[in-house]
């Protein structure tokens, strides 16, 4: 018996990295998981075929969370496969580092769109099948940099922040038959860090009491957490495997 059997559950994002392993370990737990992804299919379908192999189900269905009405077919297609959903993980994100004022508009506006946009248009889409279901929830993937921010990150640092602004307003709106909480991960070792550069790694270790980057591993447990019985009492909270990186 898994802590998700019979739950249905969509993960954005889900093609790799984070989204991709809470994918699995949510598969393991026994729910039904939709994968979404945005540009790469192959590795969507990696993910579905790693679930069922692990004797799970799964789906990819492709969608640009930041698009409204992408969004809203997401939600739909995942409604009418899996007789609704249960447990909505809001993991795409994207990180583009820039300073200020040397930021274009565009950068700011796309992170703003995939990170905070896309989570308020899947969760917009999502909430009222759970309201109509007296249950549900929602997993919001948030950043240590929304409570710390970060040099070159004033964009990302914004959405993390307003997600986490976001869970907690929504938390109390929808309690108690929806719970709405937010995982704030530190640094961790995924394709989102690519485009950094090694000294801003290194910077970014030794902001870290536990002297480290993180894995993947280490912030699954905490969404199969919130899911599951386990997270039967938190709401509106913001729980952060970041080795200690930002205290709150
Ligand atoms: P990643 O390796 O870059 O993976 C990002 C995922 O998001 C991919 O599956 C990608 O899909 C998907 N995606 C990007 N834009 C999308 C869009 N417009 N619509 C739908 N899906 C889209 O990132 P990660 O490190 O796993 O990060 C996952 C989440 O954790 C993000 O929200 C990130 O901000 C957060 N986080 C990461 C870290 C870290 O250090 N890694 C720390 C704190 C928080 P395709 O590949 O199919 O395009």
């Amino acid at each position: 018996m898994g802590d998700l059997d019979d739950k249905s559950a969509l993960i954005t994002g889900a093609s790799r990295s984070i989204g991709r392993g809470i994918a699995q370990a949510f598969g393991r737990e026994g729910a039904a998981v939709a994968v979404n992804y945005h540009s790469d299919e192959e590795a969507a379908e990696e993910t579905v075929e790693a679930i069922e192999n692990d004797g799970g189900t799964a789906i990819a269905v492709q969608a640009d969370v930041s698009d409204a009405e992408e969004a809203q077919q997401l939600v739909e297609t995942v409604t009418e496969q899996f007789d609704g959903i249960d447990v909505l993980v809001n993991n795409a994100g994207i990180l583009e580092p820039s300073t200020l004022d040397e930021m274009d508009v565009e950068t700011w506006d796309q992170t703003i769109s995939v990170d905070l946009r896309g989570t308020f248009l899947v969760t917009r889409f999502t909430i009222e099948g759970m309201l109509d279901q007296s249950s549900g929830r929602i997993i919001n993937i948030a950043s240590q940099l929304g409570i710390k921010g970060a040099a070159e990150l004033t964009h990302y640092s914004a959405a993390k922040g307003g997600i986490i602004a976001f869970t907690r307003a929504l938390a109390r709106e929808v309690a108690p038959d929806v719970q709405v909480n937010a995982i704030a991960p530190g640094p961790i070792d995924t394709a989102l860090l690519d485009d950094t550069t090694d000294e801003w790694r290194e910077n970014k270790k030794a902001e870290v009491p536990l002297d480290r980057i993180g894995t993947i591993d280490e912030v699954v447990p905490t969404a199969v957490l919130l899911a599951g019985d386990g997270g039967d009492y938190y709401t509106g909270q913001t729980l952060s495997p970041d080795g200690g990186d930002a205290m709150h």
